[in-house]
Order: structure tokens, then sequence, then C-alpha cells
């Protein structure tokens, strides 16, 4: 790594901030660049929603050394936290430390990244020539800032799927942009205006999916006019329900109890094999087509279809990417979708996640790529792991440790299940292969969205 520069980091969500809070303890200068006019600005946006981890899982242990010192009153580890809370409980006080204040931007959105002088093409002193990121600031100024690493942690929450099959826009989809709305909306809060009384189509099977027909429900006991249409691509909703009340996590199991309930109840219309083929805006609302010809009008369509990560910014580099989930190679067969339900991933670190590009990493939400079972506490020692490696302790980032939520059964769509006690464990990168090898931790996995072309809707 180039010395005496800064170390970029790309978003100021929870993995963007640990990251450099851990690069803080090992004397590095990380320079971090937030697109939004804050800490968290991906997790504001749906700060009305419940996190199904508990906060002792969802703080990053550098950060809370950071945070300790300041009079910061810790949460109690065992309550479920929303968004908000996380944004104003942890991230906000976080990123006022002036350690973090003075080296965080807003509004600077990062568009492009490379090595100084040279493009993708040209291998000659790659290794040891610094990162070039290209920010944008709010008033549309862009500067070049030279860097000695980049780690990306900006996620995926500006890039929903679309809603159409086959990874693209169903036809029309684009002209509907009117229509459809954010990936999670407080609908029966701050965006109740655009629900209250109208026709409403949930796109998804994930936990944002259930999270926003529940609200929708609550909205049209208040609201009698409202309609609640879920169109979902797969045979059930079988997915999305969960264990029900016999869940080992109290608070899935909840959700989808009371979704299923709903649904039964006819509060909520399920439509199942729906795979949306078109979209017809009109001023009677937009028709929604499936492949099989069936159609559905809604006023207003909610896409709760997963996310994808934005690998444009990123063009200039050098990336090894597992060409099914985009996330680094090693780790993308781990938690691809179509093999692994639960989502469980080994401890993982800097090795797994470094590609040929030396010194630049992926991290948090980001480095799951299509995958949709990412969870904080994985990202925190992804950061932890990857701040060592960047110092030159290698040890340290190869020794990857990992405590996950506790949980019942993992069970993979291949057809192999596993059932492993959530213990502290520790292990080589090198360690593990499978879903059911050991050690192995589990993790909660109720996927936050489905990527729409694979496993979703
Ligand atoms: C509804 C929902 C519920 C979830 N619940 C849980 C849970 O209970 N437990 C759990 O462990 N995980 C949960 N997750 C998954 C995951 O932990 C969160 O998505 C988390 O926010 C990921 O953190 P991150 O730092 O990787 O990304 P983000 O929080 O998305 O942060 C990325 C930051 O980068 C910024 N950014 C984006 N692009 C750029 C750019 N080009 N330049 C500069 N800045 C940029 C964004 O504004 C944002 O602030 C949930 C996710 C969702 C969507």
């Amino acid at each position: 790594m180039v010395e005496n520069l800064p170390v970029a980091v790309i978003g100021a969500g929870p993995v963007g901030l640990a990251a450099a809070a851990h690069l803080l303890e090992r004397g590095l200068d990380p320079m971090i660049f937030e697109s939004g006019t804050s800490a968290g600005a991906a997790i504001d946006q749906w700060r009305h929603i419940r996190l199904f981890s508990p906060w002792r899982f969802n703080l990053d242990a550098a950060a809370v050394r950071l945070l300790e010192p300041t009079g910061w009153e810790p949460p109690r580890l065992t309550a479920l936290p929303y968004g908000g809370e996380l944004v104003d409980n942890y991230l906000a006080p976080l990123a006022a430390i002036p350690a973090i204040a003075s080296r965080l931007q807003t509004g600077a959105r990062v568009l492009a990244v490379t090595r100084r002088g040279l493009d993708k093409t040209q291998g000659r002193k790659r290794d040891t020539t610094p990162f070039v990121v290209r920010v944008q600031d709010t008033a549309g100024e862009v500067r070049d800032v030279t860097v000695s690493a980049v780690i990306d942690a900006s996620g995926t929450w500006s890039r929903p799927n679309p809603l159409g099959t086959s990874g693209l826009p169903a036809i029309g989809e684009d002209g509907a942009a009117d229509r459809i709305s954010s990936s999670l909306p407080d609908v029966s809060g701050r965006d109740r205006h655009s629900f209250a009384g109208g026709r409403v189509l949930v796109v998804g099977a994930g936990h944002s999916a259930a999270n926003t027909l529940i609200n929708l429900a609550e909205l049209a006991k208040e609201e009698p006019g409202t309609r609640i249409l879920w169109a979902v691509r797969g045979g059930s909703a079988e997915k999305t329900y969960g264990g029900g009340d016999a869940d080992g996590l109290p608070a899935r199991g909840q959700l989808g109890s009371r979704l299923r309930r709903l649904v039964e109840a006819g509060t909520i219309e399920l439509h199942t094999d729906f795979s949306i083929s078109s979209l017809a805006d009109s001023e009677h609302g937009v028709t929604v087509t499936s492949g099989d010809g069936r159609a559905l009008v809604a006023d207003v369509v909610v896409p709760c279809t997963g996310f994808r990560p934005d690998l444009d910014m990123l063009r200039e580099l050098r990336l090894d990417l597992d060409p099914a989930v985009e996330a680094p190679t090693e780790l993308g067969p781990l938690i691809d979708p179509e093999f692994h339900s639960c989502g469980t991933v080994p401890p993982h670190g800097a090795r797994v996640l470094a590609h040929t590009e030396k010194d630049f990493y992926i991290v948090g939400m980001k480095s799951y790529g299509r995958a949709p079972t990412f969870l904080l506490a994985t990202g925190y020692e992804q950061v932890r792991s990857v701040a060592a490696a960047l110092a030159g302790d290698r040890a340290a980032a190869d020794t990857v440790h990992l405590e996950l939520p506790e949980t019942g059964v993992c069970s993979s769509d291949a057809g192999t299940s596993c059932d492993v006690p959530a213990v502290a464990l520790a292990s080589a990168e090198d360690d593990s292969s499978s879903c059911c090898s050991a050690p192995e931790p589990v993790l909660i996995g109720i996927p936050t969205g489905l990527a729409h072309g694979r496993s979703g809707v």
C-alpha cells in the first residue's frame, strides 16, 4: 500500500463507519465519502422498519471503543432496534466523534475509482500506484482525490432490482416510474398520503415485502378503501411466512404468522406464480401483467424485489466477482441464494474479499452482491480483517471470528440442512467450504429482499 495517503471509505453506513473505526485503531487515516446528507443515509430511508437482529449484533466493537469515552449510553443489547434508532442512537453519535467527523464528507458521491494514470488494461506498477477516487458534491462539482487504498462500503440500497423477469425492467416499467414507490415506503407514516385509500400492489417475497404488507394492513384499518395486492413469483408464500410461531427467532416468526393470517382473512390478496412481463400506465392506474396473461390494476406498486450492487463506478478496476451473485469470487458460492436460503456463511475477511486489484475491497451489504442475506455482524468482521490487512498485520487479518444471532435450522435449497448452535467461533479463512461444514456460524437469514431473478418473486 502507498504510504502517507488516506484510505478511502465509500459510504458512511454502519459498515463504512466501522471500517473507519478499525482503520483509526490501526493508525491509518480514513477519508469517508457519503453521498447522503448524513451518516446512515440509506437506513434512514427505512427508519420505520424494525431490525430482526438485536442490538448486540448491530454494534461494531471498534466503533463502541470510540463511543464509550464520549459518555455514549449503550442500548439494551437484547432489544430489537428500528432502523431510525440504529441511526439516531448509534451511527449519528459515532459520526459526531471528532476523529470520524473530521474525516467524513457528506453530500460526496463517489462516481468512479481507478488507479492514478492507469486504465484497467495497464498492469505495470499497478500495485504500487495510488488510487484516484472521483467525487461529486451536491453542487455538481467533481474532483479527484488520491488515496492509498479503497474500501467500498456503499451498500446496494440505491440499486433495487427491476420488477420485470429476466433481470431487465418489464416492458413499460420505466414509463410507469411515477407509479412505482421506493423499496420500503413508510406506508402508514411519512408516505401515508400515497397509499391511503388506494390499490397497492406489493411485489416480492422477502422481509421488506412482509413488513410493507403488515403496515399496509394497519393502514387499511383506518383507511377502509385501501386494497392490498401481493404478487410473488413462487408457487406459494411459505418462505415468507418462515417458521411461524415455532420459529427460532420470535420476531421473524411473528412477522410470518401475522402475514399468513392477513392473507387467510382476505385482507391481503395473494397472487402466486406471478412473473411480471409488462406494465402499462393510464389515468385509471397501472396495469401489471404476468407472463401467463393475468393482469392486476393498482395505483401504486411497491417493489420489494431485492437489490444489486452498483459496479459501474468500479469499471476501471480489476475485480474478481462470482458471475452469478456478483460477490467476491470465493464468497459468492457460499451465499448464492439459489443454494443457500438461510444465508449461512463462514467467518471471512480480507483474504476471501480480495480482488486482483491490490488494496481494494468491497465490504458490507455490497460484498454480498445480489444475495439478500447479509448481516451487520458479518460486515463488522470483514472490516476488522480488512483494516488489519491494510496495516500489514496478516496474522490478524487471517484469523477471523464471527458470532451471529441465535437461530434454529439452516436449510439450503439444495436439500441439505444443518442445525448449528450459535457460539463464538474462530476459524482460519481456508477452513470452511460448504453450508454445513464445521466450524459454521448460523445467521438468522430472513432475506431483506429476494433477488428478483433468482429465488424471489
Ligand atoms: C429493511 C432492512 C432490514 C434489515 N435488517 C437487518 C437486521 O435486522 N440485521 C442485520 O444484521 N442486517 C439487516 N439488514 C441488512 C444490512 O445489515 C443493512 O442493509 C445495512 O444497512 C448494511 O450496511 P452497509 O453499511 O453495508 O450499507 P448501507 O447501510 O446501505 O450504507 C451504505 C452507505 O453508502 C452511501 N453510498 C451509496 N452509494 C454511494 C456513493 N456512490 N458514494 C458515496 N456514498 C454512497 C449510502 O448513502 C449509505 O449511507 C437489513 C436491511 C434492510 C434493507
